[in-house]
């Protein structure tokens, strides 16, 4: 199965969208466990929130060539290593990936097939009040999410990047939109190779490139093939 991509702005119910699946199909879903620099929160737990290390380390293992992705988010280092993927998928799970924007650009070009969708707030009013409620930034980061959450909030227009974007205002609305856009777009599709896309999709680029050819040629002889 495809792995699926949930982005959305720092507060918006990404980690608790996913605690419900995870709640309610332990066997078929897995967290990707990312990588981070930021150091853990009340609660957090090492190796099952976040892979927590220091700055050096995870610069050290980028240039190693061990992520996925990676992205400068709030001030820190986030990103996903290859391990962190394979270890869900190695389970036979479908591989939860809860990243930001950038990193959601990085997986698309990575070419992985994978199924993306934006949770939105109802307002960013409401993304403010869940943030401080949550009460886990001090007051400079709580900023810091809000004044990108702005930025965040412009890439669920992007045409045709997001499968679906999901507007968290009831919590339990949200979950069922979730578990239809997994129906829809990950139980039904299964991830495809790099052969398989190319063996689909291969036939389709190269009828276009000869169509290009040839109008090009027709162009440059005015008219005549
Ligand atoms: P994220 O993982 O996107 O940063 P969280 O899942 O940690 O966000 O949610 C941020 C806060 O908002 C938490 O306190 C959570 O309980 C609360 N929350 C999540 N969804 C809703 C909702 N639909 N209505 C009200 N509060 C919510
Ligand atoms: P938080 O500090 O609230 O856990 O996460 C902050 C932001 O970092 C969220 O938008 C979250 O989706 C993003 N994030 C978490 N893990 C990763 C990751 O591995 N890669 C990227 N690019 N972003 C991540």
């Amino acid at each position: 199965m495809r792995p699926l991509v949930i982005v959305g702005p720092s507060g918006v119910g990404k980690g608790t969208l996913i605690a419900m699946l995870q709640r309610e199909f332990p066997d078929k879903f897995g967290f990707s466990v990312s990588h981070t620099t930021r150091g853990p929160r009340p609660g957090e737990v090492n190796g099952v929130h976040y892979n927590f290390v220091d700055k050096q380390a995870m610069e050290r293992d980028i240039a190693n060539g061990k992520f996925l992705e990676h992205a400068h988010v709030h001030q820190n280092i986030y990103g996903t290593s290859f391990a962190a993927v394979k270890s869900v998928t190695k389970a036979g799970k479908i591989c939860l990936l809860d990243i930001d924007v950038q990193g959601a650009e990085l997986v698309k070009k990575s070419g992985m097939d994978a199924a993306y969708v934006f949770i939105a707030p109802p307002s960013m009013e409401e993304l403010e009040r869940r943030l401080r409620g949550r009460g886990t930034e001090a007051e400079d980061a709580v900023l810091k999410r809000l004044e990108n959450a702005r930025t965040e909030m412009k890439s669920k227009d992007v045409a045709g990047f997001y499968d679906a974007v999901i507007v968290n205002d009831d919590v339990d609305k949200a979950y069922m939109a979730l578990k239809e856009v997994i129906e829809r777009h990950v139980d039904s599709r299964p991830a495809l190779s790099t052969d398989q896309l190319l063996t689909r999709y291969g036939p389709v680029a190269f009828g276009i490139a000869c169509a290009i050819a040839i109008a090009a040629r027709v162009f440059m002889n005015g008219g005549k093939l």
